[in-house]
């Protein structure tokens, strides 16, 4: 039963899911298709994500070092605009117009945090190094972790020190202090895939927050790696056909699949 297990590949992705709801992956991996309440959070969620991909040339461009400016933004935010229906045919389709007014003018409120936070690490020597190092790839590598049987493909892998650091680009929101703790468990599966693939130890990493433009540093711990082997077990297991329990949480609100996971659990608790 292990070894059955065993055979079967996973991806980051399907990790990250699990570690914000495992009853979540169940659902998609049995193909259900999420039901949203509506799309503005999704485009604003891509058009966030493309922006991001644009910060680290921001910060090595001469005319922004001292200060990004509202203008600086508003240059990426149109070229992200013109760019999106090319990228994501499929994910646009049928997307009105409005909604894209509207998503572009929700991130517009975010311009203020994102000018002060980029500007700032501008001149902090680490991130100025970092995003220097980013702006000169130009591919997401595919990571494939023969040992883990686990497959990825974080945002860039940047060498530093001869190791190399995964960066991983987040969307929602920021805590004051550190990472959520699912982002952490996230960035630590690839740096796990990247050692396994480059034979040397990865110590920490980089989550991109890019609703506030803000890089934060996060060290790989032994908890963490561990998390995530048990993690890769328990995926295999709800790949399987185990349907993990319900765990109310403050995702359940806006969660796609919360109409079926709401019968199911109703449905349960008439047996028992
Ligand atoms: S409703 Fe809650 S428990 Fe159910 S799948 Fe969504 S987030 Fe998970």
């Amino acid at each position: 039963m292990f070894l059955k297990n065993e055979k079967i590949k996973i991806t980051v992705s399907e990790l990250s899911v699990y570690f914000s709801c495992a009853r979540k992956l169940y659902y998609s991996c049995r193909g259900h298709e999420p039901v949203y309440f509506s799309p503005l959070s999704y485009i604003e969620h891509i058009i966030l994500k493309e922006m991001a991909m644009s910060y680290s040339h921001l910060l090595n461009d001469p005319s922004s070092k001292d200060d990004v400016s509202v203008e600086n933004l508003e240059r990426v935010l149109t070229k992200v605009l013109e760019d999106i229906f090319l990228i994501y045919p499929d994910e646009m389709e049928g997307v009105a117009p409005e909604v894209v007014g509207e998503a572009s003018e929700n991130i517009r409120a975010y311009f203020g945090d994102m000018r002060h936070n980029l500007s700032s690490q501008a001149k902090t020597h680490d991130i100025f190094q970092l995003a220097e190092k980013i702006s000169h790839l130009d591919k997401e590598p595919f990571l494939n972790s023969e040992k883990l049987n686990v497959t990825g493909i974080p945002y860039r892998l940047v060498e530093i020190d001869g190791s190399f650091i995964p960066v991983v680009i987040k969307t929602g929101s920021v805590p004051e202090n550190g990472v959520w703790v699912s982002d952490r468990l996230h960035l630590t599966s690839f740096a796990m895939l990247a050692e396994d693939i480059n034979s040397s130890t990865v110590r920490f990493g980089f989550i991109l927050y890019a609703r506030s433009g803000l890089f934060r540093k996060v060290s790989i711990h032994s908890t963490d790696r561990r998390q995530v082997l048990q993690a890769i077990s328990r995926v295999r297991k709800i790949k399987e056909g185990t349907m993990p329990d319900k765990k109310e949480s403050s995702l359940c609100n806006s969660c796609s699949y919360s109409e079926m996971c709401n019968v199911k659990a109703s449905f349960a608790s008439k047996f028992f």
